[in-house]
């Protein structure tokens, strides 16, 4: 029998708002352990919550940019249980009314695009961390992390496999980025996920039990978790066992999972309206407000990339999934002089190799817009060539040097003067007679050969292009 996978997500992002959701305390990753915490965000008796208006505004605008509508009045809810990261023994989230909901975004497949539903997105606070030692024969906590604000974002369950669910945590990852609301840091868990899954015959439209995955900790662990879990319960079915309701826990070093427990339902709970916090209000006006402060969206700038600018789909998505580069990529569109083809190409290599090697914003190099520009203009009206272009971009980003010095003093003008380069053509050809010869007599590839040696007899400044034709025009005539 053929199997369908069905999967749904729950995302947790960490909001990078200055403080935390309830009280004055920095939020920030890396600090030192228990050194950003109070008595409230760690449930001393007596306190009382302040809830962080940023908190509210942040996840308004996630809310817009995910097509939800927003209650712009609602409350927050306890959540009781008892973990050693969770002093108060109770987490402030939102239950029946979330502040966004029945939203969906856009995912890419194989060039199509199909819509994902998003259930709700609602507040909350993060719980602690605790910290396993082995030195110490057990555990400690870090309460830094208690109170740093998160958004929860619920999916339907409206993704058919492993593939989907990484475009749709890319999709997030990216929108999250664009509207600047969180640092979505993957390694220091600024962004994690839960993993629904469950499997039905391919044709069948009920939904089998879903089994949920903690522990998922990178998107392409979510892949594996996901392929894992559908064939187990595949495996499962084929041997005429029972599918039931749990949680499991995936270890992606080992590649499987573990039973955790069998499925808490919301009554377990025992949620109630936080009688410590008032309820939230948001006035109309300011949620439009928000909504009209969105920048372009990830999905928006690919079709104006593709449609306007000409790039392919792959180009138009690989620069729109990483800001800095999108960001420098816009500003070069801007100035203008140069085509978006060739803006594509240099931010995709070059500017994306330094990126890479260097783990450094091209924001905090010496590149700038103006910069790249010129360089492309250069080479696009043959002043320079491609390979020059590469060498000023290096002695900018080494030294921050000028583009016309580093012409000037490494003689980069390139040669597309014919005379220059029919003279260098004729010495070069007259050195290699077998060669022309060779390609006299048929053998059409020693073409490459001559183009090369009058290129290095150049010292690489002769434009490629011309000495191709001149070369060919000494062969045939
Ligand atoms: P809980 O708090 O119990 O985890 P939520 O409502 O927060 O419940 O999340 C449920 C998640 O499970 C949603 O992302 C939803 O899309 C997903 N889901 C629901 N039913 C299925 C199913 N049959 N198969 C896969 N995922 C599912
Ligand atoms: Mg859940
Ligand atoms: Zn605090």
């Amino acid at each position: 029998m053929e199997y369908e996978t069905i999967v749904g997500l729950e995302v947790h992002a960490e909001l990078n708002t200055k403080t935390k959701i309830y009280c004055n305390c920095k939020n920030a990753f890396g600090l030192e352990v228990n050194t950003q915490i109070c008595p409230i965000c760690t449930g001393m008796p007596g306190t009382l919550p302040t809830l962080n208006e940023k908190v509210v505004e942040y996840a308004v605008k996630m809310g817009h940019a995910t097509n939800c509508s927003i209650n712009n009045v609602c409350k927050q809810d306890r959540k009781n249980y008892f973990y050693p990261d969770l002093p108060k023994a109770y987490q402030i989230s939102q239950a029946d009314i979330p502040l966004c909901e029945n939203g969906y975004v856009e995912i890419m497949m194989n060039g199509e695009e199909k819509r994902i539903g998003i259930t709700r997105i609602h507040i909350e606070e993060d719980a602690g961390k605790m910290l396993h030692n082995d030195a110490f024969q057990g555990s400690l906590v870090d309460f830094n992390r208690c109170g740093v604000p998160l958004i929860e974002i619920v999916s339907e369950p409206d993704m058919r496999s492993s593939a989907e669910a990484k475009a749709y945590l890319d999709t997030l990852k990216s929108i999250l980025q664009y509207i600047d609301i969180s640092d979505c840091k993957m390694q220091e868990g600024s962004i994690r996920c839960d993993v629904n899954v469950s499997v039905r015959p391919k044709g069948s439209t009920e939904f089998g039990k879903r089994v949920e995955m903690k522990n998922v900790n990178s998107f392409s662990g979510a892949m594996r978790a996901i392929d894992y879990e559908a064939n187990r319960q595949i495996e499962a079915l084929e041997r005429g066992e029972e599918i039931y309701q749990e949680t499991r826990r995936w270890d992606d070093q080992k590649g499987m999972n573990i039973l955790l427990r069998s499925k808490e339902d919301a009554q377990d709970y025992r949620y109630f309206p936080e009688p410590d916090l008032t309820t939230i209000y948001m006035p109309l006006e300011r949620v439009e407000e928000l909504k009209n402060s969105l920048p372009e969206l990830p999905n928006a700038k690919i079709k104006r990339y593709v449609k306007e600018l000409g790039l392919s789909q792959v180009d138009a998505e690989l620069i729109a999934e990483n800001l800095p580069r999108c960001r420098l990529f816009d500003e070069c569109i801007k100035l203008g002089g140069c085509t978006a083809k060739n803006v594509s190409n240099w931010v995709l290599a070059d500017v994306s190799k330094y990126m890479n090697e260097t783990g450094k914003d091209i924001a905090d190099s010496n590149l700038t817009a103006e910069k790249l520009v010129k360089i492309i203009t250069l080479i696009e009206s043959g002043k320079i060539s491609n390979n020059s272009g590469k060498i000023i971009f290096e002695e900018i980003i080494q030294n921050n040097a000028d583009i016309d010095k580093v012409i000037e003093e490494k003689g980069l003008v390139q040669i597309s003067d014919d005379s220059a380069i029919e003279k260098l053509v004729n010495e070069v050809m007259a050195a290699n007679q077998k060669s022309v010869d060779d390609y006299r007599g048929g053998k059409t590839n020693a073409l490459g050969f001559l183009v090369g040696q009058c290129m290095k007899a150049s010292k690489g400044q002769a434009n490629p292009a011309k000495c191709k034709e001149l070369v060919l025009k000494y062969l045939n005539g």
